[in-house]
């Protein structure tokens, strides 16, 4: 059991907490760039976001290939220019997945 004072306490130290974290991510790790997916050992998960078709890539070959087209490996620089090859379609969302 809390006297009024614990809890009033509480309450502050709740708020300055919400202050200094703005995002939360729950469940899901921070990655910028293809090479973080790469080295956190995980695969990449595209998914049109035309037509829903979703395509898996390793990391490393998928680093490898935008690189040597001279392309952003920044996930949000790739994401608009990935083409679909089920609709042709530019435009998908990359998530990172466990290697199979
Ligand atoms: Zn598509």
């Amino acid at each position: 059991m809390r006297n009024r004072k614990d809890a009033h306490e509480g309450d502050r130290h709740v708020d300055e907490c919400s202050l200094s974290v703005p995002v939360r991510l729950m469940g899901r790790i921070k990655l910028d760039t293809i090479t973080d997916l790469a080295r956190r050992g995980y695969d990449a998960k595209i998914t049109c976001s035309g037509c829903g078709h979703v395509s898996h890539w390793n990391a490393i070959e998928l680093a490898d290939e935008l690189s040597r087209r001279r392309k952003p490996l920044r996930i949000e620089a790739v994401e608009p220019m990935m083409r679909c090859r089920a609709c042709g379609k530019r435009g998908a969302v990359i998530q990172p997945v466990e290697q199979f």
